[in-house]
């Protein structure tokens, strides 16, 4: 999952795996993340999932492929899906 810092004096941006993880020192069965880049706590958001569109994901949208999570420019068409649930191709 593409993931981003939200600091913005940082502009990090990467993969989920590269994000910093420790336990929350106030609460054993949680964890925190950290920026990799500035070191700032719980900054990190999902990013879109278009290639190369680094944007914060403000949608989830389902999709016969799976779930996507997009910002705004690159959410789903309903049409596309439901063309794609029937078996249609555009
Ligand atoms: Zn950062
Ligand atoms: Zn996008």
């Amino acid at each position: 999952m593409k993931v981003l810092c939200t600091e913005r004096r940082c502009g990090w941006h990467g993969l989920e795996a590269e994000v910093l993880q420790a336990a929350n020192p106030f609460d054993v069965d949680d964890q925190i993340n950290g920026c990799p880049k500035c070191h700032s706590v719980d900054s990190i958001v999902v990013a879109c999932d278009e290639p190369d569109c680094w944007q914060q994901s403000t949608c989830g949208t389902p999709t016969p492929s799976g779930y996507r999570n997009t910002c705004g420019k690159h959410v789903p068409k309903a049409s596309d899906a439901l063309a794609q649930l029937e078996g249609r191709t555009a």
